[in-house]
């Protein structure tokens, strides 16, 4: 994987400590609130402010090094993978998120019969369910 630096400056961004620590915690995986990529941001560099991490964050999704996600109930999140139109599957009953690959691959992977004129250009395709640990508490209840 290449590093941060090569990253930003593989698509014309400034290299900057912020925007370093910021690609770093992405690298670990998942999908993070800005509250808790702000904290792990912290822990690499002294000081920086959530809205400069916000701006990070908009900077480098624009630059497509980032993907925003935003599942109905959820703040906001985001994740390192980006670019390759894959899909979530979203607890009910936690909010655990999972990554599900696009069986096409590029935007958009539904085609509409009709579509009223409009160039679609992505199908926003989120999966809804029980993670494992939710049905375990939830036989556990009956
Ligand atoms: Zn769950
Ligand atoms: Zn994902
Ligand atoms: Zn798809």
């Amino acid at each position: 994987m290449p590093g941060g630096e090569e990253l930003l400056r593989s698509r014309g961004l400034r290299v900057t400590r912020p925007r370093l620590a910021v690609l770093d915690v992405l690298a670990a995986g998942g999908h993070l609130e800005v509250d808790e990529i702000t904290r792990q941001v912290r822990q690499r560099i002294d000081s920086v402010s959530t809205q400069a991490v916000y701006d990070v964050l908009g900077a480098l999704s624009r630059a497509g090094l980032s993907r925003r996600i935003e599942p109905a109930g959820s703040p906001a999140r985001y994740e390192a993978r980006a670019g390759d139109n894959h899909h979530h599957v979203v607890c009910r009953g936690c909010g655990e998120i999972a990554d599900i690959d696009c069986a096409v691959g590029s935007a958009p992977c539904l085609d509409p019969d009709i579509a009223h004129g409009f160039e679609v250009d992505e199908a926003e395709v989120t999966f809804w369910g029980l993670c494992p640990t939710c049905q375990a508490r939830r036989s556990a209840d009956d």
